[in-house]
Parts: structure tokens; C-alpha cells; sequence
């Protein structure tokens, strides 16, 4: 049987950075579904959150007030400060790794401004966020791969993980599948690391890739493991309309406007003070009322983002990317048209609940870093350019961890399970319900019932729906029977994770009586910190699920009225 010390399941930037710190003193093995430069972190576009004041002052003290208030006051604040304090160290390193971080002519890491990231407590933006032109993940995902291979980590590309092994409430280790060949291996493992990313792919419209079909949160649900606060996901105010392909926020960082159909800048009447660069959760909503009010342009379901009157050396270099993917799939050229924008299913705030080392509670041996885990340190939404920093200090942390947990253990039992069966009768399997239709169907549910606008009504509706095609899938039939790399079989299982992880973002949202960061509910338009300044943790107990709560750790920022 197959043996690593410490088995990571993803191969993004999280889990590498986790793999790089654990293989300095431990034997690593990494599974990752696709090839591993091809996980979503290689998408991030717009920049990596850290306060070094390299344009102006800046300090970790601003960038946790920020972080806290951008969260809703949702999120434990002495993990925030944990994240912000280590975010500057944490970059540096990467520049000395090698990440050619774009420069100003001093020589000094250039900075750009980004939602939600200001100076003084909140008196004006500040330039905090690190990049690389808009391809800031693309550059530390190379850069983290190459010393991942350089230090020996055995990565195992195009293997699907599907089954976590446990010996009573200890980890043994993975059970998954080599796509290009339908093998079925069982890996034993000391401890396991979760680093999947996100689920964006149950909505319709997404800026995520094909990979953030939450299969780390049903691998949890099925061991009894509870995620927490699930109701909170990130809708991007401007993903290209009609693709949902990102136009990163830097767009508007750099100077860009939002304007509506009498090229108003509506923005000016939601956020008086930073406008354009308030945080997420405020921009969506505000592009959505403007649609839904008529003022969508040509009183349609899109607004524009105008970067007409910026440089057009500014566009060409700074925000390359998304010119390239304007010009080439929307035949718009930004430097001379507005782009149409409209939000796009992004980020989860939630996740697996972790401690600020990556540690599972309730497993011995199980650990989560990345969009997967839910530490927390984005609360009810996350501000931009805080997510690449929190895979590179927590994955670095959960690594030492990790490694430090591994060397003191035993190898305990070997996992029996072989997972053949559930491979081979899926190749079987031939009911009526095919897997294509049922993915569709889900999708159209969750983004007509459960996004930015929610209603006790809406989510009742999915609820029901959602376990509607559960049972279906319980009758699906592939039509491709073949075992080499066949995606039917790898889109089967992911259809199972996702309706489970679909399940759970519901039932949370359903239960949440207020309205806070991402989580609108029109039927409870406040926030309501004396009945609901709690996490969510929802847990699968007998086949159904049960929430329970946990109290929000506040140290430095009490709550109060979030205005921009
Ligand atoms: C378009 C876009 C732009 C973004 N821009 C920014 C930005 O500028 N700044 C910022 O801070 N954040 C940004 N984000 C968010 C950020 O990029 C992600 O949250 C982050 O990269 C997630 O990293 P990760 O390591 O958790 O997982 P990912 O990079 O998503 O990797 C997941 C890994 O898990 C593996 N995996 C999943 N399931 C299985 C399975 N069953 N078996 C085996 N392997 C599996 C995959 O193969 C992959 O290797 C952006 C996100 C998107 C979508």
C-alpha cells in the first residue's frame, strides 16, 4: 500500500504551501483531480493583501479593522489578527522565493488599492495589495509548484480523492481514483489535509473553474465533520455578462467606475465615501438594486464598468488579462468601450472549521487549509486579496503543524476499504437519471432561489427542490462506460458532493433570521447581533442535517453600523 506521512487532498496554492513547510522534515504525498497548475488558485487575478506601506503608511492594526469590519463583525478577530500580523513576513517570502511581484521604479513591491482596504480606520483607501499585472495567482502558483518539485513532494495529478478512512475518530487515510486509468487506490496516511477550494460551480453564473465542486465539505460531512457558516457566499460585483468569467476588482483598484444605464456612477449613492472600492457584499447588491430597478443598461440585467478615461498604458499593463479576455471573447476593447458587468458566484466564506493551524477539531489527524477551511477570518464576506494571503500564512502554519503531529504519532491501522465497489457501480449504473440534466437543474436552483437576494420563500423552494434531484441521483445512469478518463464517472461523483454541499448552504441560509455580508435576507433586512452574532455549524447526524453554534470571538472591534 502506498504510505506518506502526511497526505494533502489539493494541489492549489493552500495545500502546496502546506506541503512545502511539512516536507522539510516529513514525507508528503498530494492528491490534486486535475493537473496541479491547473487548480483555481492559478486563476486569482487582482492581487495578495499584506500592510507593507510600501505607497503610503499602512499597518496590520488598519488592515484588521478592515478585515473585521468588511466581515459583518462575523469573524474571530484573534485569528484576524494572526492573518494580518504574518501577512507582511508571509510576502516577503514569497518574493524571495522568487515570485516576480509587479515593481515601482525604487525597486519596492508596487501596491494597488482594492475594496475595502483603507487607512486610519476607515478615513481613506489605501494601497495594500500586492500583484503581479491581474495574473497575481497564476505567478505564486508557478513559483510554489516549482519549489514543490524541487523539494521532493510527491504529487499525484489527475487522482479524484472520494473516501476518507478512519480508524474511531482517527485519520488512516484517502481512498481515490487515477482518472486517466479508473485505478482505484488507497492511500495510508498519518494525517489528512483538505485543501480542495470552493463550490462555485453549483451556481450558474461563477467565475470559478471546473474544479470548485466542493468535494473537501462532503468528504467532511460524510465523517461527521460540521462546516461552518455555509449561508455566506461571495457574489463578485462584475463578472463579464453572460460568462461569469472574472473582471477582477484591481479593475476598478486601478480607477475603474461602475455606471448604470444613464452613466450615472450609482456607486456615489451607496457607499458616499470610497465609492467604487466598497467591499463586495455592498457593490453586488447595489448593482442588483440598480438592475432591478430599471437602471440596468438598456434596462437589462447588466451595468457597465467604464475604463474609458484611465491611461491606456494603465490597462494594457496593469490589468492585461482581463483586456486580453474582453478584446478576445466579448470583441470589447476596454481602453475605448465600457465592459458589461454583472455579479458572478465568486468565494465561500465557509468551510471546514479549523484552528489558525489548520487542526479539525473533532478528527485526530485531519486538517483543512484554503477556501475548504473556515478558520474564520472573512466572517459573512471576505475582502479582496485576502484570500491568497490566507492560503500562503495558514497553509504555512497547518505545515508545521502537520509535520510536528506526524513525527510523534505511530502509523496505526492501514485503511481496509478499497473502493472498487462504488467505482465499478457507477461504470455500471444505468437508471433513467442522467447526470448532465440534473447538474443544470441545480445549478438554475441555486441561482434563481439562494444568491445575493434570499426570502424565507426562496430557500424553502431550493430546499425542497435540492432533495428532489438528491433522490433522483440515487436512480443515474452513465452513458460512458469506459475507464480511461472518463469524465461522466468524475462528473457523477462530483454531482453527489455538490448536491450534499448545495444541501448545506441552504439549510444554513434558511436558518439565519437576518441579514448580514453576503447573507440578505429581504424578510430580515437587519443585522441582528443580539440573537445571531454566532457562527453556523451544520452537521450531517443520521442522514439529515442539524445546526448548532458557536460564539464569534471579539477582541479589539465591537460591532457597529457597517457604512462606507
Ligand atoms: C477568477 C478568480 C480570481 C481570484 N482572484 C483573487 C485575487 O486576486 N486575490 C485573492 O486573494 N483571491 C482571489 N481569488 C480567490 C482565490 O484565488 C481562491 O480562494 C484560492 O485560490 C483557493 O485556493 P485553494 O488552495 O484553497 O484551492 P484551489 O486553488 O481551488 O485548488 C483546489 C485543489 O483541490 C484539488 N481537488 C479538489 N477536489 C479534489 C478531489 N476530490 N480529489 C483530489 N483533488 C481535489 C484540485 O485539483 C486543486 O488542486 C480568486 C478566485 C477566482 C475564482
Amino acid at each position: 500500500m502506498i504510505r506518506h506521512d502526511v497526505l494533502i487532498i489539493g494541489a492549489g496554492i493552500s495545500g502546496l504551501m502546506t506541503a512545502l513547510e511539512a516536507s522539510k522534515t516529513v514525507d508528503v504525498g498530494v492528491l490534486s483531480k486535475v493537473h496541479s497548475v491547473r487548480s483555481h488558485s492559478g486563476a486569482a487575478q487582482g492581487g495578495i493583501a499584506a500592510s507593507l506601506g510600501n505607497e503610503e503608511e499602512d499597518n496590520w492594526e488598519w488592515h484588521m479593522f478592515d478585515t473585521v469590519k468588511g466581515s459583518d463583525y462575523l469573524a474571530d478577530q484573534d485569528k484576524v489578527e494572526v492573518l494580518v500580523r504574518e501577512a507582511p513576513r508571509a510576502l516577503i517570502e514569497l518574493e524571495h522565493m522568487g515570485v516576480p511581484f509587479t515593481r515601482n521604479e525604487n525597486g519596492s513591491i508596487a501596491q494597488r488599492f482594492f475594496g475595502g482596504h483603507t487607512r486610519a480606520f476607515g478615513k481613506a483607501p489605501v494601497r495594500r495589495a500586492c500583484y503581479a499585472s491581474d495574473r497575481t495567482g497564476r505567478v505564486i502558483m508557478n513559483n510554489v509548484y516549482d519549489h514543490a518539485l524541487a523539494r521532493g513532494v510527491k504529487v499525484y495529478h489527475e487522482h479524484f480523492a472520494f473516501k476518507l478512512h478512519l480508524d474511531n475518530r482517527r485519520v488512516t487515510g484517502v481512498t481515490c481514483y487515477d482518472l486517466a486509468t479508473s485505478e482505484v487506490k488507497t492511500i495510508h496516511a498519518k494525517a489528512v489535509v483538505i485543501a480542495t477550494g470552493g463550490m462555485g460551480r453549483v451556481f450558474q453564473t461563477t467565475s470559478n473553474g471546473n474544479v470548485a465542486t466542493g468535494d473537501g465539505l462532503a468528504l467532511a460531512l460524510n465523517v461527521g465533520v460540521p462546516l461552518m457558516d455555509m449561508e455566506f457566499i461571495q457574489f463578485h460585483p462584475t463578472g463579464f455578462h453572460g460568462l461569469g468569467v472574472l473582471v477582477t476588482e484591481a479593475a476598478r483598484g486601478q480607477g475603474g467606475i461602475l455606471r448604470n444605464d444613464s452613466g450615472e456612477r450609482f456607486m456615489e449613492r451607496y457607499a458616499p465615501s470610497i465609492k467604487d472600492l466598497a467591499p463586495r457584499d455592498v457593490v453586488s447588491r447595489a448593482i442588483l438594486t440598480e438592475i432591478q430597478e430599471g437602471r440596468g443598461i438598456n434596462g437589462k440585467d447588466y451595468v457597465h464598468l467604464d475604463l474609458t478615461h484611465l491611461d491606456e498604458g494603465v490597462v494594457e499593463e496593469k490589468l492585461s488579462e482581463i483586456t486580453e479576455i474582453s478584446r478576445n471573447f466579448l470583441d470589447i476593447d476596454p481602453v475605448k468601450k465600457p465592459i458589461p458587468v454583472a455579479p458572478t458566484c465568486h468565494y465561500m466564506m465557509g468551510g471546514v472549521p479549523t484552528d489558525v493551524n489548520g487542526a479539525v477539531p473533532e478528527i485526530e489527524g485531519l486538517y483543512s487549509v484554503g477556501e475548504s477551511a473556515c478558520v474564520s477570518v472573512h466572517g459573512s464576506n471576505r475582502l479582496g486579496c485576502n484570500s491568497l494571503i490566507d492560503l500562503v500564512v495558514f497553509g504555512k502554519r497547518a505545515g508545521k503543524t502537520v509535520a510536528d503531529y506526524v513525527s510523534s504519532i505511530d502509523w496505526g491501522y492501514e485503511p481496509e476499504y478499497s473502493g472498487e465497489p462504488m467505482i465499478s457501480t457507477l461504470l455500471n449504473s444505468d437508471g433513467g437519471a442522467i447526470i448532465h440534466e440534473i447538474r443544470g437543474e441545480m445549478r438554475k436552483i441555486m441561482t434563481n432561489n439562494v444568491s445575493i437576494f434570499r426570502t424565507e420563500e426562496s430557500l424553502n423552494n431550493a430546499l425542497a427542490k435540492i432533495r428532489q434531484l438528491r433522490l433522483m441521483y440515487q436512480d443515474i445512469g452513465l452513458i460512458h462506460r469506459g475507464k480511461v478518463h472518463n469524465m461522466e464517472l468524475r462528473e457523477a461523483l462530483e454531482l453527489d458532493n455538490m448536491l450534499m454541499v448545495a444541501e448545506a448552504v441552504i439549510f444554513s441560509a434558511l436558518n439565519r433570521e437576518e441579514s448580514r455580508g453576503a447573507h440578505s435576507r429581504t424578510d430580515y433586512p437587519e443585522r441582528d447581533d443580539a440573537n445571531w452574532l454566532k457562527h453556523t455549524l451544520v452537521k450531517n447526524v443520521n442522514g439529515g442535517l442539524e445546526i448548532t453554534y458557536r460564539p464569534v470571538t471579539i477582541t479589539r472591534f465591537h460591532p457597529k453600523e457597517r457604512k462606507y
